[in-house]
């Protein structure tokens, strides 16, 4: 699929659910992707772009940068306490807030940086044990500890189990964003972004379904 057709179905579904059209961002995940893909995306005017790993990151964008002006980098993927600076300097979204630990460390590399970026808490709405993200029922207590440490949180993130249905997983983030007074919604992939929109998706994280299928295996 072409840039274009990604962003016609997403209006598409925005207008059947009443929403504004563009209000949805569309963030173009480009990890593992060869530059040259990437660079042809950032060419039809596109600068919304999401990574997985800091480092990988840190390797290509500084340069891009230099070439297209106000990109808008998110960083999707977990984040180790010991990458949150470099990871703030980078990023103008994170969306894996997941443990006090990190939190901490990020408010206080915020009052050193004078800056932060937009948060993201990753909710683990599938309760996978291999998956980073807080426990639902922990999700309260962390997004109120986040908010005490006077963190930027816009929103909640999750990556639905692969094998269920996507749907009760967004359905269930909403309600957890909703009732902590929380408007962003991060959730939908290249497999399920439309639906993740009519449950009230304000980011959408599209890799394969613009760049293609990831070139090199991710681990
Ligand atoms: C890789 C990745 C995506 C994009 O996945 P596609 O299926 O290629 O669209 C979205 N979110 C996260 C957290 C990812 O790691």
């Amino acid at each position: 699929m072409s840039l274009s057709e990604i962003t016609s179905r997403i209006s598409a579904v925005e207008a059947a659910a009443g929403r504004t059209v563009g209000s949805v961002k569309l963030i173009a995940v480009s990890k593992v992707q060869p530059n040259e893909r990437v660079e042809a995306v950032l060419e039809e005017g596109h600068r919304c772009f999401g990574e997985n790993r800091v480092q990988e990151a840190i390797g290509k964008w500084p340069d891009f940068s230099d070439k297209y002006q106000d990109l808008d980098l998110h960083l999707i993927g977990p984040l180790q306490t010991n990458k949150a600076r470099q990871a703030m300097e980078l990023f103008n979204s994170i969306h894996s807030v997941d443990r006090p630990k990190l939190a901490n460390t990020i408010a206080r590399l915020a009052q050193e940086i004078g800056n932060c970026p937009d948060l993201f808490v990753q909710i683990n709405t599938g309760e996978e044990e291999q998956k980073a993200g807080v426990m639902p029922k922990d999700a309260d207590a962390f997004v109120a500890e986040c908010k005490a440490l006077d963190l930027p949180v816009k929103g909640l993130m999750c990556i639905p189990p692969v094998e269920e249905e996507a749907s009760l997983h967004f359905a269930l983030l909403a309600k957890i964003a909703a009732r902590n007074g929380l408007e962003g919604l991060s959730m939908g992939m290249s497999s399920d972004f439309e639906k993740a929109i009519a449950l009230g998706a304000t980011h959408v994280r599209v890799g394969s379904a613009i760049f293609g299928a990831r070139v090199k295996p991710e681990e």
